[in-house]
């Protein structure tokens, strides 16, 4: 059995009859832990006249209710929480979403699940004890920064917790330091190897030879541009708070697909529109059943991220399945630089003056690697007989307000009543220029 670069053998490498067996004894505890311990769970299925012990095997998977985001939204902060407070002893929370954020917590044991797939990842990417890995995601109530530091610290790396930002002080320590593994969104990887082609840092002074990108879409073209201008192997990581933090899936050195950690997180593929099972292969949302986490369980969590599965055993020898990189989603929501947007949030702000009109736009690119974002707006008319000096203190305003709201930064340009496009059916609210293929 190939060994090499892989963490954990036994659980990435079963046969798929002996991985059924696996899930199917963990979601039936799963599913008795979130009937006995979360009200809300309960009632879900006592209306659709489900026991526990109904669901005996995967393949009843099938029928059990839906977990969205807004439901976790309505039972804010701690209402799906499955133990009692005093065994959570970690809180995170989603960023750039107004009003209630999602809130997830860990147990002791959820903590050691997180280290361990974040184990898997970095082993995967070819890391290891004599690596120093620089975690360049945030830390702090986003879950990137943390996840990525205990999986490095459990595969006995060096990791140097320099979080996101302050670019100058990152090429510093990676000199210093000799940094071999890079941990961040992609965007920022790129902006970092431009950074180093603009410092007079010669590459050949550093030592990198491998990143681990996550916490956004990117396309195949930035990963063949990352990895020339870095001179490096860049690995794609896929996660979400909800279900873990990053490691619920990662590519190995074939980089054809993320290797789902299906020993914790169960995967379906739904239709958005008939929330039916897709069959082997097809497009459609992506579904997770967490069966090992006591904090905050899942059951058939809705990404709303569009990809496709694949069961055929890897050339890196792995036969947990593998999902495509996403290559959509089945809402409005907006990636920009690793913060979610919905259109729904601008439009909120926007609502609460008077001074501008319902039409806006929003287009989307991406510069330099780098995520733009541009507000267009129509402003009342009086504001065009007015000084400029009022203009620009309207765009001011409008600017900080979205910002404050969004964690993004905006540019805001207003533009005369009447110059946006009408729409007769649903408007045209975003315009995305990033290719992603
Ligand atoms: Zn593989």
């Amino acid at each position: 059995m190939a060994t090499n670069n892989i963490w954990n053998p036994h659980m990435e490498t079963m046969s798929r009859d002996q991985m059924r067996v696996v899930q199917s004894e963990r979601l039936r505890d799963t599913v008795e832990r979130v009937y006995y311990n979360i009200p809300y769970y309960r009632q879900r299925m006592q209306e659709m006249g489900l026991a526990p012990e109904d669901i005996k095997s995967v393949d009843d998977l099938k029928h059990l209710p839906f977990t969205t985001k807004s439901d976790l939204r309505d039972n804010y902060p701690f209402g799906l929480f499955a133990v009692p407070m005093s065994e959570i002893i970690r809180i995170h929370a989603s960023s750039g979403t107004t009003g209630k954020a999602t809130v997830v917590g860990y147990t002791r044991h959820d903590i050691g699940i997180w280290s361990e797939v974040m184990a898997r990842t970095f082993t995967a990417a070819g890391a290891g004890k004599s690596d120093f890995i620089q975690i360049a995601y945030g830390y702090g109530l986003f879950t990137g920064g943390l996840g990525a530091h205990y999986g490095g610290e459990k595969i006995g790396a060096t990791v140097i917790p320099i979080s996101g930002g302050n670019t100058k002080r990152q090429l510093q320590l990676m000199e210093d330091f000799g940094t071999t593994v890079l941990a961040c969104t992609p965007s920022y990887a790129a902006y970092l190897a431009e950074t180093i082609e603009e410092s007079g840092i010669s590459r050949d002074e550093l030592k990198l030879r491998v990143g681990v990108f996550g916490a956004e879409p990117w396309t195949e073209n930035m990963r063949r541009e990352i990895e020339k201008r870095l001179r490096i192997k860049a690995i794609d990581i896929y996660g979400l708070s909800e279900v873990i933090g990053p490691g619920v899936s990662f590519e190995c050195e074939h980089q054809c697909g993320l290797h789902i950690n299906e020993d914790h997180f169960i995967p379906e593929i739904i239709d958005p529109d008939t929330l039916e099972v897709l069959p082997e292969g097809e497009l459609g949302e992506l579904v997770f059943t967490t069966i090992t986490k006591e904090g905050l369980p899942l059951i058939r969590y809705r990404t709303r991220d569009l990809t496709r599965l694949n069961f055929d055993k890897c050339a890196c020898g792995r036969t947990i399945v593998r999902m495509n990189k996403c290559t959509g989603r089945s809402d409005d929501m907006l990636i920009i630089r690793g913060v979610n947007l919905f259109p729904s949030q601008i439009e909120s702000v926007l609502m609460e003056m008077d001074e501008t009109t319902p039409h806006y736009l929003l287009v989307v690119d991406r510069v330099n690697n780098l995520d733009t974002l541009e507000l267009q707006l129509e402003v009342e008319d009086r504001f065009y007989s007015d000084t400029i000096g009022e203009l620009q203190a309207l765009r001011k305003k409008i600017t900080h307000a979205v910002e404050s709201a969004t964690g993004l930064s905006v540019n805001v340009k207003l533009v005369e009543p009447k110059t946006i496009e009408r729409s007769e059916g649903k408007a045209k609210r975003v315009i995305d220029k990033r290719k992603l293929v």
